[in-house]
């Protein structure tokens, strides 16, 4: 059977001498598929099976398995010469979407999310946690695991009556200061103003959850949180995260 399906490599490995095992994110969900001869020179499907390029690919399936035909590429994002630290965190970005995007219905919210990230990266006109932050936020709550910051979670304070959160990691909400408890445990304490812009991701649109304009030591709490809350609620680390932790720390040049 051939299966045409539009997406964007989030993983691929090398495999034998010329081979590579993909692994697509595309509207159906993901899709594994060896892609034979591709890493020779003269292949004529290489280039739709870069990172970050969105490409029209037919695949074979035989026997439970998919074998790549061709891969057109279609829409390039992120250009070859991006600098290090944009490369690692779209890199990071692929590696939450191959983690979340578990079937068809996850895979078309987690796509377009992707590419429009990926676009942001791309025009590089904002500051990356920010896209990083707000990216994090709505890849969480398309699985359904928003903050919950309304109001304290044991009596029912709404979040702006004090000048600070204590965010419950685990449970996904928060409680006041005077609800906090000495056993409470993985508590991230949250300014009232990053709080906002917490709410703000995931309420309004995503085109103007990126457009905020927000201080720098704002940011940098946002930042910071949201990182937290998506591996306190995922329950895991990732390798690219670390990477691009690493890289942002070397020197500019
Ligand atoms: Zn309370």
């Amino acid at each position: 059977m051939i299966v045409t399906v539009k997406g964007i490599v989030l993983k691929s490995i090398q495999y034998g001498d010329f081979d590579k095992l993909c692994t697509i994110l595309t509207e159906e969900g993901k899709f594994f598929f060896k892609a034979r001869g591709i890493r020779s020179l003269t292949n004529k499907n290489a280039a739709g099976c870069q990172s970050f390029v969105y490409s029209e690919f037919i695949l074979e399936q035989r026997a439970e398995k998919y074998y790549l035909r061709k891969a057109q590429p279609l829409y390039t994002t992120l250009k070859a010469g991006s600098d290090i630290q944009t490369i690692a965190l779209a890199s990071y970005f692929a590696e939450l979407c191959e983690d979340t995007a578990l079937d068809a219905e996850t895979g078309k919210i987690t796509l377009k999310l992707l590419m429009n990230a990926l676009y942001l990266l791309a025009k590089a006109d904002r500051p990356l946690d920010l896209i990083k932050g707000v990216f994090e936020l709505r890849l969480l709550a398309a699985g359904g695991l928003s903050p919950l910051l309304e109001e304290c979670a044991l009596c029912g304070k709404p979040y702006d009556a004090e000048p600070h959160l204590y965010v419950r990691l685990l449970d996904g909400d928060f409680v006041c200061r005077n609800c906090l408890s000495s056993r409470d445990q993985n508590i991230m304490k949250l300014s009232r103003r990053a709080a906002e812009i917490v709410r703000r991701s995931v309420s309004v649109s995503e085109k103007d959850a990126y457009a905020i304009r927000v201080a720098p030591e704002i940011l940098q709490e946002f930042s910071r949180f949201c990182e937290r809350f998506l591996l306190a609620q995922l329950d895991r680390g990732y390798q690219t995260l670390d990477f691009y932790k690493e890289v942002k720390k070397l020197p500019e040049n």
